[in-house]
């Protein structure tokens, strides 16, 4: 077994994998340059004016098969939009997960209303159904999922949980495009589905954000969010609710659209690249590769690990294949913001009666500071990118299991 990269050994890999930090870990070609110059040349950068931005609305529904779609700044901005939709009295209650970006989290607490944290599976990172139904109270208005890393989570249990409670459901897709659950795809369950644009998510404006919902109520009140509660369907110059500017602008729409019609060859891409890493390590001992029901769509390619995940992670990254022990620091609980409530000035509101202590969701810090390692993953890795990957893992694992 040749020396490890990280003890002075020669790396398995010299030259950086794609990435979505570069050209070559995108697909962006000519036709995005025209979408972005035909903006341009018209003069109108603006949707409330211009066509680009209501042309993505609607090809993005009819992609999802969703009756309505609104665009808007951010995949944080989009969950904003469905928690201003679910309307919470301040201090009412939505379950959330403490494995997701901090967008999951931040609009709840913006809208003042108090984000409940349900333990995760531990094999999967995604909401335990039996923990979301242990957190609900009379309080609680509704649960917001996150189909993490491109796995969906157990959307319908979810589903009837909140049927069965009166709860509204909002999946946050930011890391799940296409991602099939039964006959439909993730965002279909719940009452509202959330996307993002940002600079890693299958497809990219640099920022960008969507909504989908079947309901015409729920969609109406969320355009009214992105643009100050100005009703503009009725023609009056006035503001209905308390709301922002949260509006896309024509540029990203149509650069959108081109990307668009790249995604199901990207989904398509990344699910072959992980089917083969998968199958170059599965008979490794002591690691887990994610679980695929022919649903994964592979935002990023999580490991699990028996322990060891920091030397671990810092041997593969050593030989060139750059990954993440636990994927956070913390949970989304621990950060600052939310355990010490720096929220309002320093009232601690909508906090102020709430606790999270170390310990909160046993199975989210086990994944966190003692299994998960995450791998970032690519639509435009190669077969030879993807041996390398295979190389390295088998070349660490073996290393520092022996
Ligand atoms: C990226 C991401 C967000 C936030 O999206 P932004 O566009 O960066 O605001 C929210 N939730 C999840 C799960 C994400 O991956």
């Amino acid at each position: 077994m040749s020396e490890l990269a990280v003890n002075g050994g020669t790396p398995v890999r010299s030259t950086p994998l794609p990435s979505v930090f570069n050209a070559a870990g995108r697909r962006f070609g000519d036709e995005e340059v025209a979408a972005a110059e035909r903006v341009l040349r018209s003069g109108m950068l603006s949707a409330t004016w211009g066509t680009e931005v209501r042309a993505l609305e609607r090809e993005f529904a009819s992609l999802l098969g969703a009756g309505h779609s609104v665009a808007c700044s951010s995949g944080t901005a989009a969950l904003h939009l469905a928690v201003a939709a679910v309307n919470p009295e301040p201090g009412d209650e939505i379950i959330t997960t403490p494995i997701s970006d901090m967008g999951t989290v931040f609009p709840i607490i913006m809208q003042n209303a108090v984000p409940v944290f349900a333990d995760v599976d531990l094999t999967t990172g995604s909401l335990d159904p039996a923990a979301v139904e242990a957190a609900i109270t009379p309080r609680t208005k509704a649960v917001l999922a996150v189909h993490l890393f491109g796995k969906p989570a157990p959307i319908r249990e979810l589903r009837a949980l909140c049927d069965k409670h009166g709860l509204l459901l909002i999946e946050d897709c930011a890391q799940a495009y296409l991602a099939p659950v039964g006959d439909v795809y993730a965002g279909r369950v719940g009452d509202i589905g959330c996307f993002s644009l940002q600079q890693s998510k299958h497809i990219s404006a640099g920022d960008g954000g969507l909504v989908i919902t079947d309901d015409a109520a729920l969609a109406r009140r969320m355009r009214l969010f992105t643009d100050k509660g100005w009703p503009r369907d009725t023609d009056e110059r006035t503001y209905l609710f308390l709301a922002l500017n949260y509006r896309m602008t024509e540029l990203t729409a149509a650069v959108t659209r081109v990307q668009l019609t790249r995604l199901a060859q990207v989904v398509d891409d990344r699910r072959t690249g992980a089917a083969k890493l998968t199958a170059g390590i599965g008979d490794l001992i002591g690691l887990l590769p994610p679980r695929d029901d022919g649903d994964h769509v592979y935002w990023q390619y999580p490991l699990l690990l028996d322990g060891n995940i920091h030397p671990w992670a810092a041997a593969l990254t050593a030989e060139g294949v750059p990954c993440t022990p636990g994927y956070l620091t913390e949970p989304l609980y621990a950060a600052p913001a939310i355990r010490s409530k720096v929220t309002y000035g320093g009232s601690g509101f909508p906090l102020r009666d709430v606790e999270y202590p170390p310990g909160l969701c046993p199975n989210a810090e086990t994944l966190i500071n003692d299994r998960l390692v995450v791998l970032p993953w690519n639509e435009n890795y190669s077969g030879a990118d993807v041996d390398d990957i295979v190389t390295a893992i088998r070349k660490v694992h073996t290393a520092l299991e022996s």
